[in-house]
C-alpha cells in the first residue's frame, strides 16, 4: 500500500528525481510527497558539477543503474526539450595526454587544441556512450515538473529530527526560517548528499545511522565562455606541467560555456564539509591552479585570450564509506529509505535512483534496474 506521506530529505538531484517519479507512477495512490531541502535546490553538488553522462564506464555493482539512467536522461530530454531547458547532448569524450616538458609533432584531435604538446589522444566514449547535461538546471527542471503534480510540496529547512514510534517512523522535524514544525510522514528518504551520514546519526541514532557512512571530498571547478564555441566534447586529461607536476583535469564543453574541473572519480581535498551548502567557499589556491592548467591547455581558455570567466566554485562528492552508493530500504526503523553515495557519477546515476526508490517505496520491489549491490 502506499504510503500517506512521504518526506524526502534534499533536493540535489537524488532528492528530486526520486519525488519526480514517486509523483508521476501510477502505483502513487493520493500519496502527499514532500521535498524538505535546507537552502534550495540544487544548492550542492547537483548545482555546480560536471554533468558529464557515461552510460558504461560503471563498475558491476552501478552498471545496471547507470546504463537506465543514461536512458532516462535521454527519455527525459525528449519528453522536455532538455537541449534547450538543460542543454542535454550527446557527446564524443576523449582521453588526452598533454606534457608541458616535452614538445612533439604527434597532430591534434581537435582543432581548438594546438599540436606541439600532445602527446596522445584516443576515444573514450562516442555519442551514443557519452552525453552531458547542466546539472543545476536539469535539477531545478525536474523539481518545478515535481511540484506541477499534485499533492506535493517544497519545504525550505533543515531536517532535525525524526518522530518515531513503535519502530516506526511517524514524522520529520524541520527547522525553518519561521521556527520548528513536525511534518508527519510515514516515509522518509535520506538524499542529503554528503551530509547523509552526520544525518542519519543526528535522525537514527548512532547504531542505525553508522551503517550509512556518507561523507564528501571537496572539488573545484572554473566556468570559462571561450570567445569561440567549441566542438561538443568532454576530456578526461593527463596534464604534465612546465614545473613536472601532473594533474587530470576534465574538460567539458558546454553548449553555453566550458566548464573545467580536475575532479577525477575518488579524488578531492581534505577541507572539511560545513554545515550547510550555503557555507561552501572555493579555495583560491585551487581555483588559480586550475585556470594555469586551463591556459596551457589551449590559448581558448586563456583569461588573457579573451576567455570570460563564469563561476569559480567548488562542491562535496558524496562519498559513501564502503566505496558504492547506498540505495534502498534502511533496517532498523520502518518507512525509511536511502539514496546517496553516489561519489562522483550521481549527475549520471541520478534519474536511475530516483526511479528504483519510487518503484520500491510504491511496489515493494524494484523493476528496473539491478541494484541488489546497493542495499544499505
Ligand atoms: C566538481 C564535481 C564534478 C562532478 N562531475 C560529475 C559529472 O560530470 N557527472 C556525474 O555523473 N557526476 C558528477 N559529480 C557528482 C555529482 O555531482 C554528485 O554525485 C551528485 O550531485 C550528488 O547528488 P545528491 O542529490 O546525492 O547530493 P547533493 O547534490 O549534495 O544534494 C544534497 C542536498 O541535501 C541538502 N541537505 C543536506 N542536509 C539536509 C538537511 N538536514 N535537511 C534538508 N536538506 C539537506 C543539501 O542542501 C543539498 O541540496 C561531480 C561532483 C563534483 C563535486
Amino acid at each position: 500500500m502506499s504510503p500517506k506521506t512521504i518526506v524526502i530529505i534534499g533536493g540535489g538531484i537524488a532528492g528530486t528525481c526520486t519525488a519526480y517519479f514517486t509523483a508521476i507512477s501510477p502505483h502513487r495512490q493520493g500519496t502527499k510527497i514532500i521535498i524538505v531541502e535546507g537552502t534550495k535546490i540544487a544548492a550542492a553538488a547537483s548545482g555546480y558539477s560536471g554533468g558529464f553522462l557515461a552510460k558504461d564506464w560503471h563498475g558491476s555493482a552501478t552498471s545496471s543503474l547507470a546504463a537506465k539512467s543514461f536512458d532516462l536522461h535521454a527519455s527525459l530530454a525528449k519528453e522536455y526539450d532538455g537541449s534547450v531547458n538543460w542543454g542535454y547532448r550527446t557527446v564524443e569524450t576523449l582521453s588526452v595526454e598533454y606534457d608541458a616538458t616535452r614538445p612533439t609533432i604527434s597532430p591534434s584531435p581537435l582543432p581548438w587544441l594546438p599540436q606541439g604538446h600532445l602527446h596522445s589522444s584516443r576515444i573514450l566514449g562516442t555519442h551514443s556512450t557519452t552525453a552531458q547535461v547542466h546539472p543545476g538546471q536539469f535539477t531545478n527542471f525536474i523539481s518545478r515538473q515535481f511540484l506541477k503534480q499534485s499533492n506535493t510540496e517544497l519545504v525550505i529547512g533543515r531536517a532535525s529530527g525524526l518522530k518515531i514510534q513503535d519502530g516506526k517512523v511517524k514524522g520529520v522535524e524541520v527547522k525553518t526560517e519561521n521556527g520548528v514544525e513536525m511534518l508527519e510522514a510515514d516515509c522518509v528518504v535520506l538524499c542529503a548528499g554528503p551530509w547523509t551520514g552526520s544525518l542519519a546519526v543526528e535522525l537514527l541514532g548512532k547504531v542505525v545511522g553508522k551503517k550509512l557512512g556518507v561523507t564528501g571530498h571537496r572539488a573545484h571547478s572554473v566556468v570559462l565562455k571561450t570567445k569561440e564555441r567549441l566542438t561538443p566534447h568532454c576530456l578526461f586529461t593527463s596534464m604534465t606541467m612546465e614545473d613536472g607536476s601532473v594533474d587530470e583535469p576534465e574538460v567539458y564543453t558546454r553548449p553555453d560555456g566550458e566548464l573545467l574541473t580536475p575532479v577525477s572519480c575518488g579524488a578531492g581535498d581534505d577541507e572539511p564539509l560545513p554545515p550547510t551548502a550555503s557555507d561552501i567557499h572555493p579555495s583560491p589556491i585551487a581555483i588559480a591552479k586550475l585556470h594555469r592548467q586551463a591556459a596551457t591547455l589551449t590559448p581558448h581558455f586563456s583569461r588573457g585570450e579573451g576567455a570570460e570567466v563564469l563561476a569559480e566554485q567548488c562542491c562535496y562528492l558524496p562519498i559513501a564509506d564502503r566505496g558504492r552508493p547506498l540505495i534502498g530500504k534502511v533496517s532498523g526503523v520502518e518507512g525509511v529509505y536511502v539514496g546517496s553515495g553516489l561519489s562522483c557519477w550521481g549527475i549520471t546515476q541520478g534519474p536511475g535512483t530516483g526511479l528504483v526508490l519510487s518503484e520500491l517505496i510504491l511496489e515493494g520491489k524494484v523493476k528496473s534496474a539491478d541494484i541488489s549491490k546497493l542495499a544499505p
